[in-house]
This record gives structure tokens, sequence and C-alpha cells, in this order.
């Protein structure tokens, strides 16, 4: 079937299956099952045709409500020669109108198949006005473009432990006329045909026949490569490659050979031929290039840009888990020699002994992030070493696939990770040196900066993890006792001290002789560390904000979970952002000082809309979910700030946030903030789109920056105009200032 005959065939169907929307692998597994259930071609392709518009809006853009965007619709894109498409994407952008009975103008593009290229002209043109210059080299240089490829173990880069596989396309931009592909022939020359080569090769004489045919030792010689000598012995010839040879002995026409390859000198597996440039693609930027000095010149430029624009998702992930200097509470181990001494007190002796050196693994996933300095605190005033406290390794996908294969649901992805955490800690650091403790609590109640709340409590998924988690490793055998692992997940109230106090009482008590003065003590350093951390980051964050309001410039708030901190779960989209020089926040780490709240919500509270600058009782209802209060209020946040725009994330599966799209979106969009999105994030990083949408997010958000400049720059003229209006009012007799005030 050809191409321009699918709306014809697919108008041809009376019926059609419907096909899920997503990944393009899944509709083709799709196809091949519909085929099987006996849909004919035309009903199949009717399908796909149907399925288009929900791909491109639901799935790739994320815009479930189009009447939100406006009531004017282009169609642009070669796609919309296919008519069959243009009627599923009329009739879906009909039915996003149903509920507000508005009539949307849906316009094809006259040149629907040129329009981006006509978009991209006039995006150049713009730009050219405002004094940037091209560098495209003409479309007659581009159709000049000589380039090949290689990909394979030459290519690969070891700059880091992830050895990635590049593609080397060695390019020649002048069309072959390079000087190492530009001899030019006389014109009795030609280069010899690959038969003429064979024929002359089994022509050749033979070495007698060329002993017998040798010039007198004193006479002047000349071989084929043209040059002459004199060399007293025939055995000392100069040795010069073959360029070009006599068709017949005694012709005086010859042919040439072709002309050895030439080669830049550069240190590389794949030479490079004389005239070609490089270009390398890579995972990363510090693959662009081959030589180990050039890449860390790369490394330090990356690195200042890293250091005046912080990641604070990236700082927070690193320093939640970082060990400080804590006070030790612990009592003192009892004396255990002498009359009178009780088992009990012998027995609390002993576990106590045990603190110096007992080792427990906490699973680096879920509400770690946010309690990790709750726990160091905990434990390290009780007298466990720092290096006794050992966390998983962050989320990678080698970690994910190691220890994945055990789960028995589909959960989502965060905690889909939980399996493998655990993992992590069994197979690697329990091996390297025994663990005597897993600590993964389930997290119920979380405690909150925000007011007015109807709940504080954590996704019940985040709760039943470690339950499954256990269930996992000890439902045929007990993987935990088999190592000698003490597996303890009680359940933990963050929010109440006293509750928690309680909680972790009853867990440590009996395994490190806690007794419940010490544990409170420990609690209440616990806590203080975990404020401490709390407001660093804060304190930190608002120095950057501060820094972006001086210099107009936009950051870029991370609006998802806490543990979206983790690199593994975030895919380091945000760290993409960063090394263009965003800095970036998250839900948890925007500053909560007084007077900026006042600035950007002072005057709602005022107004009575809300109690407080951290309430958000206007805008969720529902608000009994910790991290979705958290997000919501950071979307406000967001809204408000001039400086700062929003960027969603969710991961797949996620039955919490798919309520809430709407709420963030309407949120951020009413105050005409940009917002972004990159939902529904699983263990599949996707390196190339992500690159790609971050580079059109990046060049939207130079234009907005531009616009915002601008339009500061406009308002502060007009105050500027009106100051010196109203000073020479001012200047003027009273009776004319108050005319002129009055509009006269
Ligand atoms: S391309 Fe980047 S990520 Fe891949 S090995 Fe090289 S430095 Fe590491
Ligand atoms: S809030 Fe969503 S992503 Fe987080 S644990 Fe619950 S379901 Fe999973």
């Amino acid at each position: 079937m050809k191409v321009e005959e699918f709306a014809d065939i697919a108008f041809a169907a009376k019926s059609m299956p419907s096909f899920g929307y997503g990944c393009a692998v899944f509709m083709q597994s799709d196809i091949v099952n519909f085929q099987r259930q006996g849909w004919r071609s035309e009903e199949i392709l009717a399908g796909l045709a149907d399925v288009l518009p929900k791909n491109v809006f639901l799935y790739v853009a994320s815009i479930p409500n189009l009447a939100a965007l406006g009531t004017r619709f282009v169609l642009q894109g070669g796609t919309q020669n296919n008519l069959a498409v243009v009627k599923a994407e009329v009739d879906f952008i009909k039915s996003s109108f149903r509920a507000n009975g508005k009539e949307p103008e849906i316009i094809v593009h006259e040149h629907c198949g040129e329009s981006g290229a006509i978009g991209a002209a006039q995006e150049a043109l713009r730009l050219w006005r405002n004094g940037r210059e091209t560098t495209v080299i003409g479309l007659e240089a581009v159709a000049n473009i000589r380039y090949h490829t290689t990909r394979n173990e030459d290519t690969r880069c070891y700059f880091c432990k992830n050895n990635c596989l590049r593609t080397f396309i060695d390019v020649d931009v002048t069309g072959g006329q390079s000087p190492e592909h530009n001899h030019t022939l006389d014109a009795a020359d030609r280069v010899a045909t690959e038969e003429e080569i064979a024929e002359v090769v089994s022509n050749l004489p033979s070495l007698e026949q060329i002993h017998a045919n040798l010039p007198p030792l004193e006479s002047q010689g000349s071989c084929s490569t043209g040059v002459g000598h004199s060399s007293p012995s025939i055995f000392k010839a100069k040795v010069e490659p073959l360029v070009q040879i006599q068709l017949a002995p005694g012709s005086n026409k010859v042919v040439e050979l072709p002309k050895p390859a030439e080669f830049q000198a550069r240190k590389t597996k794949v030479p490079l031929r004389m005239g070609e440039q490089r270009l390398i693609i890579a995972t990363c930027e510090k693959g662009t290039v081959e030589d180990l000095d050039e890449m860390k010149d790369i490394k330090a430029d990356i690195d200042k840009v890293k250091v005046v624009n912080p990641n604070y998702v990236d700082i927070a992930a690193r320093d939640v888990f970082r060990h400080h200097d804590v006070e030790v509470v612990s009592d003192a181990i009892p004396a255990t020699r002498g009359l009178f001494i009780s088992k009990a007190t012998k027995e609390r002796a002993s576990q106590m002994e045990r603190r110096r050196d007992f080792r427990v693994g906490i699973p680096r996933l879920l509400n770690t992030y946010t309690y990790a300095p709750f726990f160091n605190g905990y434990f390290a005033s009780l007298g466990l070493k720092s290096e006794n406290i050992i966390y998983s390794d962050y989320t990678t996908p080698e970690l994910y696939r190691a220890g994945a294969s055990r789960g028995a649901i589909d959960p989502c992805y965060p905690s889909k990770i939980g399996i493998a955490h655990v993992y992590n800690l069994l197979a690697t650091k329990h091996v390297k040196k025994p663990l005597h403790a897993i600590w993964f609590p389930m997290y119920d109640v979380l405690h909150s900066h925000l007011v007015n709340l109807t709940g504080s409590n954590a996704c019940p998924t985040v709760t039943a993890t470690p339950e499954t988690v256990k269930a996992a490793f000890t439902k045929e055998s007990d993987i935990f006792s088999e190592n000698n692992i003490l597996y303890m997940d009680p359940i933990l109230n963050l929010q109440d001290e006293k509750i928690c106090a309680d909680q972790m009482f009853k867990a440590w008590g009996p395994v490190l002789g806690v007794t419940r003065e010490e544990n409170e003590r420990a609690i209440a350093v616990g806590f203080k560390s975990l404020h401490e951390c709390e407001a660093e980051i804060r304190r930190q964050a608002r120095e950057t904000l501060d820094q972006l309001e001086r210099e107009d410039r936009i950051g870029i708030v991370m609006l998802g979970r806490v543990y979206h901190h983790d690199p593994g779960l975030n895919h380091e989209i945000m760290e993409e952002f960063q090394k263009l020089g965003y800095p970036v926040f998250s839900q948890s780490t925007l500053p909560l000082d007084e007077d900026l709240l006042d600035r950007l919500f002072g005057e709602e509270v005022r107004a009575g809309l809300i109690t407080h600058p951290l309430d958000i009782s206007d805008v969720w209802k529902n608000r009994y979910s910790t991290s979705t209060n958290h997000k919501v209020w950071a979307a406000k946040f967001t809204a408000r700030h001039p400086n700062l725009v929003a960027l969603e994330v969710s991961s797949f599966k996620c039955g919490h946030d798919a309520p809430i799209y709407g709420v963030i979106e309407g949120i951020i969009e009413q105050s005409g903030t940009p917002y972004f999105s990159f939902k529904d994030l699983d263990e599949n990083k996707p390196t190339g789109s992500i690159r790609i949408r971050v580079e059109t997010i990046d060049y939207f958000l130079q234009r907005y920056r531009e616009d915002i400049i601008k339009r500061r720059h406009i308002e502060s003229n007009i105050e500027t105009q009106l100051a010196v209006f109203e000073q020479t009012l001012r200047s003027q007799p009273r009776e004319r200032y108050e005319m002129a005030v009055a509009g006269y």
C-alpha cells in the first residue's frame, strides 16, 4: 500500500478496533493482535488514524483539556496530507469543546508539509533582525556534504564507567573537493578501473625478467614512482608509494592509482581523513570529544555553570544522606560485674555493647529522601558509627535490573524499586561487610510545613511498600534470617513526635537496649537534624532566588514528590536544565522566609482568601496527602514568583498524580507562568527525547526571558515618565495640578 492511499482505504472501513495510545512498540503488537482477531486492513488503518490525536495531545503533549488552549487550531506537518488523520484530529478537538458548547476553528495549513520549515525560517529572520548571524552554510554547500559514520568498539567512550558506544560522523563539507580528495588529473590520465589494475597486475614481469632488464649499475635510472635515483646497488632502492602504472610495456599511456588516504594527526582509534570534521554523537557532553584534556575542559566549563546555577533537587538528594556530628545522648553502659546485677541489666549492657559495631542498612528510596537526617541523627546519638548506617546505592537501571525480578505486583515505579534497593543491600552491602538489620519503616503520617490541612498522610503505596518487599524476600524462604539480618518495617508517624518516639522505642528498644528516656533524647536529636537539614537547604535556595531576581533570570521548580529527588527517578532531567544555566528548586526546597511569603501571598491573606501563606484550601479541597499538598503549594509559589517556571514530573502508574494534573496546570497557567511536564517516568530513560524536549524548553525560556526583560524595561520607562510628569505637575500652580489629576 502506498502511503497516499492510506485515507481512501481507511475511509472504506465501517468499524475499527480501538488502539491504546502510547508507545509505538505497543501499537505494533496491537496491530498483530487485531489482525489475529480478524480485523481487516482498512479497519486497522482507520483505528490507527483514530488514535493519532490521542497520542499527540494526550501522550506526547500531555494536554488533556484542549479547550484550555483557545478556540483556533492550525494543523501542520506532512501528516495532514492524510485526510483520515485530519478527520480524527478534527473529531478529537471538537470533542474537547462539547462541555463548553463552543465551536473550535480548525485550519489545515495550506502548505502543511512545509509549514514547519516556514516557521523555522521566520524564527531565523526574527533572530537575524535581533542582530544574530547565521551559521548555515547554504543549501548548495549542504548538497555537497559527504559523510561516513562509524559505530563499533573503537568508538566506545571510557571517560566514565558507563562506557557508552558512540557514533562518529566524519563529514567532508567540501563535497569531495578537499585537498585530500582534490587531485586533478591531466587530460590523458584517468583513475584506473578495477579490471585494468587486475590485468596489469597479472602481467607484471617476474623477478628474473626484471633482473635481465636492469640497466648497468653506473647509469641513472627511474622507476614508476617517477623519482630518479642513482643507487650504487639495486637492493637499496628507495621505497615510494606506487601512484601510476603504464598500461603496457613501452607505452606512454598511464593510469593513476587511487591516492593513498592521508589522515589527520590526532589521538584516535578511528583515523580521520584530511579535510574532514568529526561530529561525535554521545550520551553526554564529555563523550563528544576523544582527547582526555579536551574532555577535562568541557567538564570544567560544565562545572562552572553548575556552581552558579545550583540544582537543589540534586543537592537535596545528596545532603539528606550526609552524616553530621551530633550529640551522643546514650546512657553509659551499666556495669555487669559484681553482686546483684540483674539479668535484664546484663542483657541491656550486651545490647548496648552491640551498638558500637551494629550495622544497619536502609533502602535509599521513597520518603527516606526526607527522613534520612532524622535516622542518621537518631542512630548516631545512640552511639552507632556513621559508617555503620548504610544506605543502598542511588537508583540506576543496573540496580533496578539486578533486583527487580522478585516482584510479584506491578505498582508505580517509586514503589517498584523497593525490592531492587533491598536486594542491593543484601547482595552488595551485606556481602561486603555483614549487616545486622535492614530498616525500612512504613511511613504513615508525615510532618508538613503547611497549615489548615485535613490530613498529612503518606501515599498508601508508600506505606505498604516495605511489606510487599518483605513478602518478596520471604515467600519461598526467609532470605533475611538466612543471612542473620533483622528486617524491621514498623509503621511510623513522623508528624507527632510522641507517637514517633513510642514507635521507635518499640522497634529499637529490644534490639539496641534503648530505654524510653534515652530514646526520647535520641528522637529529639533526630528531629533537630531533620529540621536543620531542611532549613539549611531552604536558606541556600533563598540566596539563589534573590540572585535570580537581581539578575532578571529564570529558575525552574520541579513539581514532584520528594523521592523524585532520586536521580534514578527523575532521569537527571533537572541536571540538563542546570547545565543550560537554570537553577532548579523543588517542592521541598523552596524558601519559607516570612518576607518572601508575604510578598507572594500577603494580599490574598489580607483579603481573606487564605488563612496563611502556607494554606492551600483555596485550590485543593482534599488536603490529606502530604506529598500532594506540598506539590500543590509549590505550584502556588511558582505561579506567584515572577522568576520561576514550573516543571511537573510524575511517575508511571501513580494513582495520586492523575487527579491533580488539572489542578497544578490550572494554578500555574492562571498566572501566565510557563508550565512544562515530564509525566509517567519509569525505568526507561529516553535520553534522546529528554534532550530534545529540554532544548525546546530552553529555547522557549530564552524568548520568555527576553520578553520579561523587555516588559520590565517598558514598565520602568513608564514609571520614570510618570514620575517626571508628576513632578512637573506638582511644580505648577495648585489649580492646574488638580485639573490635570482630574483629567481635564
Ligand atoms: S559518553 Fe558520557 S556517559 Fe557515556 S561513557 Fe562517555 S562520559 Fe560517560
Ligand atoms: S504518590 Fe504516586 S508515585 Fe508516589 S508512591 Fe503513591 S502512587 Fe506511587
